[in-house]
């Protein structure tokens, strides 16, 4: 007999009804599609999906029921490593940005169902400040379907700064590991190493409207002065001297490393969006090159030039370097044309690109722990800035070699909303469509970046990579991105197409723990999608009661939440 799914048209998809003392869902064979696993080295050989219990495994009975999936493509589900979608931040944009009408700035519920209807199946936010963990976790519960967890910020925290500063690098990571705990986060954030607290502090403000710096429809500036300040530099001692950046970042990142955190530091670098930053990000990247650490939205820090009227790509200089340092990853932060919305903990970068683009903006200090600007943009093809950063992720994404190390984000919604990832993988692997778009876009794109000259095109493989296995394997998410038998039963078919933008807009069936929750576009079952948060090893006895008085003690001094009401609870 054929299962017939609510809205069900596709006669490709459908299977035998289980017997009645078989729950819904617990065995399900997915009968030939062509296979595109790259855990598994498959490339697209038919072959069969058994899930039972909503795990994958080897083998199931021949009387297991069958979904069809002759001429469909199989993939894991979607693992996306970078969105803000949840939080004080992205609270505080809905409230700025009422205009947005959920383009950019989904409700909750539209975030899950947005995700798995284009077969992503694991999302991770960002960006939390330890104080806002909690309205994170209560979001997250009204996120639907997809797994999530999110990324706690520490690279501002006065508590975390004094023991760097202090030298006191085992109680750091004692702290790290307390805050993961307490936070019940997946990884440790780091977003303008020491820049964030410096600007909070009255550095480089006063300047920031004269130099208009940042990624902007600002025209031109007459030659001057480099417009990367002084203050926001590798080794800038505004905090002082034993409070550098590199200080902050290499002391995070041995933290997070010596802890084994599924995840490596995640690093926001200093100078987001600043004509000339590259040099500062090569140089940041390689005081990590002996550490574990993913380098975010790398696009955003991948600028040459000294003035905005200079501005130009660097990113084949920065995807050299990867290719020499097989151990980082990064995630690109593509922009897209079209509105979008600044949302960051990076309050100084926000701020000039508040400057440039001259619209509203809202700041949030977040009492000692880390910054928030939240500014809307309209990237353009017409602009310069605009097209040069859409090219420069492009530019990321084709001159990586190894896409094992490259993953698919906008940084949503700072380049765009995540609902344009289908045109991005077109981007990549259509270079028709690439040149007819790039036709579009100011003239001077292909003089200052090398986009025209690319030819390479993302195969079927490449996108499983960069969309899931890539991005699960850096997240230590094992049971993610892959379909070997032990993972997730989170599945994605879709109907092949020359047109790839199509083909991803609208898969044929999502799967989640083995339970249809899209067919065509449509939800068709809404689940609730698990919390995923790492657990680090904590010290015991007198060092563990010290830090907590410590935390303690600051809590009182400084902070408007209790101690006893921080820590998010069970359930
Ligand atoms: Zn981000």
């Amino acid at each position: 007999m054929t299962v017939r799914f609510p809205g069900d048209k596709n006669p490709a998809v459908t299977g035998r009804r289980k017997s009645r003392h078989d729950s819904e869902t617990s065995a399900l064979r997915i009968r030939g599609g062509r296979i595109f696993d790259p855990t598994t080295g498959r490339r697209g050989e038919t072959g069969d999906v058994c899930i039972l219990n909503g795990t994958i495994v080897p083998s199931l009975p021949a009387a297991a029921p069958i979904l069809e999936a002759r001429n469909l493509v199989v993939m894991a589900g979607g693992v996306e490593v970078h969105t803000h979608v949840v939080g004080p931040a992205v609270g505080a944009a809905r409230l700025l940005c009422p205009e947005d009408g959920g383009r950019c700035l989904p409700t909750l519920p539209e975030v899950g169902r947005r995700y798995a209807r284009l077969g992503y199946t694991t999302v991770m936010e960002a960006a939390v400040s330890p104080l806002g963990a909690r309205s994170a976790h209560a979001d997250l519960d009204d996120v639907p379907i997809v797994d999530k967890g999110i990324f706690i910020l520490l690279g501002n925290d006065s508590v975390a700064l004094e023991f760097i500063r202090d030298g006191r690098f085992d109680v750091l990571k004692e702290y790290v590991a307390w805050m993961i705990e307490a936070t019940r986060a997946w990884a440790l954030k780091v977003v303008n190493p020491g820049g964030v607290e410096a600007w909070k502090c009255g550095a480089h403000a006063p300047d920031a409207g004269k130099a208009s710096a940042a990624p902007s429809g600002a025209p031109g500036l007459s030659p001057g002065p480099p417009l990367v300040p002084a203050e926001v530099d590798l080794d800038a001692t505004t905090l002082g001297p034993d409070l550098t950046p590199r200080r902050i970042v290499t002391s995070l990142a041995s933290a997070v490393r010596d802890l084994g955190l599924p995840h490596p530091l995640h690093l926001h670098m200093n100078g987001l969006g600043l004509p000339g930053n590259a040099a500062l990000s090569l140089r940041t990247m390689d005081a990590l090159r002996d550490l574990p650490a993913h380098f975010t939205h790398v696009q955003f820090h991948a600028y040459g030039g000294r003035t905005m009227k200079g501005f130009r790509s660097r990113a084949a200089d920065l995807a050299a370097w990867f290719d020499d340092h097989p151990r980082a990853t990064l995630d690109v932060g593509q922009v897209m044309f079209g509105p979008a919305v600044g949302v960051s903990a990076d309050g100084p970068a926000l701020y000039r690109l508040h400057r440039a683009n001259r619209r509203k903006w809202l700041n949030l200090d977040i009492e000692g722990q880390t910054g928030c600007g939240v500014v809307p943009h309209l990237y353009r093809e017409s602009n310069l800035v605009s097209g040069l950063q859409w090219a420069i992720g492009l530019e990321l994404f084709l001159l990586v070699r190894d896409p094992w190390r490259v993953f698919l984000t906008t940084d949503h919604p700072n380049g765009g909303p995540f609902s344009s990832y289908p045109a991005l993988i077109r981007l990549l692997m259509d270079r028709t469509f690439r040149q007819e778009a790039l036709a579009r876009v100011h003239p001077k794109v292909k003089e200052r970046s090398s986009l025209a000259g690319l030819t390479r095109e993302y195969t079927l493989e490449d996108i499983a990579i960069v969309t899931r296995a890539g991005p699960a394997r850096a997240l230590g998410l094992e049971r993610k991105g892959h379909l070997a038998p032990g993972a997730d039963a989170d599945v994605v078919l879709y109907n092949p197409s020359g047109d790839a933008e199509a083909m991803f807009a609208t898969p044929a069936v999502v799967l989640k723990d083995g339970v249809v929750v899209a067919r065509d576009g449509e939800i068709v079952q809404e689940t609730r999608g698990r919390t995923l948060r790492a657990v680090p090893p904590r010290g015991q006895g007198r060092a563990r009661t010290a830090l907590e008085k410590t935390i303690r003690d600051r809590f009182e001094r400084t902070t408007t939440v209790p101690f006893e009401d921080f820590p998010v609870p069970d359930g």
